[in-house]
């Protein structure tokens, strides 16, 4: 029985080598991060879209304001000759500079939102510059990954139907034992059959093995580390 289910953990960790190596060739790294950098870019592509806009509207605001003052000022400047007395003179005169102080103001918020909308233009189009580019290498990289993948495929689908031959004539005897190893994989533990060393040890956590444990071994054949809860077996 602990014979088959090591040549099922073989097999499983044969599976799981190819598996690994598919997913961290330079292909499946390179094609991972290329595919979080165009994520990115159309994010951030959307993002700026959206300020521009703000800030553009921004901008037209800002200039019907601008406009707006202008008037105002014409108009003040206007009554200038009609001012009956000093009194109103000097009013007018005060309204005059608050009105140019405005229109500084405005001026001054108008050239900062530009520089923005321009800032963002720049950025924007580096960007954009950037991702066709990033697509085509993207494109690359999963082909080149499926190829590999495809090249791969005829072993793992052996080697899953031999898997699936040995699980079913383990089940037959012991369902619980793939079970529990199933569990284990499940929780990414590799290897979960690991043999006691030392005459008492866990080989996958070196914790000791109870006396207990250690005479259910004896007539079981494998006995769940309390620690780890890999399964441990006599070597
Ligand atoms: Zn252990």
């Amino acid at each position: 029985m602990m014979e088959q289910m090591l040549k099922y953990q073989e097999i499983d960790g044969k599976i799981k080598k190819i598996v690994y190596t598919l997913n961290h060739s330079d292909e499946s790294v390179k094609g991972k991060k290329l595919g979080l950098f165009l994520k990115k870019a159309e994010e951030n592509l959307k993002k700026m879209d959206r300020r521009s806009e703000e800030l553009n509207s921004g901008v037209k605001k800002l200039k019907e304001l601008y406009a707006q003052s202008i008037k105002d000022f014409d108009e003040l400047e206007a009554g200038v000759e009609h001012a009956i007395d000093k009194n109103e003179l000097n009013y007018i005169s005060k309204k005059l500079a608050d009105v140019s102080k405005n229109m500084a103001a405005i001026e001054k918020e108008i050239s900062s939102v530009l520089r923005e909308i321009d800032e963002i233009g720049k950025s924007y189009d580096d960007l954009k510059r950037k991702v066709p580019d990033a697509r085509t290498q993207y494109k690359e990289c999963r082909s080149k990954f499926e190829e590999k993948k495809k090249e791969c495929e005829p072993e793992v689908t052996a080697l899953k139907a031999e898997l699936a031959q040995l699980e079913k004539e383990i089940s037959d005897k012991n369902p619980k034992l793939i079970e529990t190893y199933q569990k284990l994989r499940g929780q990414n533990i590799f290897p979960v059959l690991v043999p006691l060393v030392g005459g008492n040890k866990c080989s996958g956590c070196q914790m000791e093995v109870s006396i207990g444990a250690t005479s259910k071994l004896d007539e079981k054949g494998f006995v769940i580390c309390e620690n780890c809860q890999r399964l441990i077996y006599k070597a």
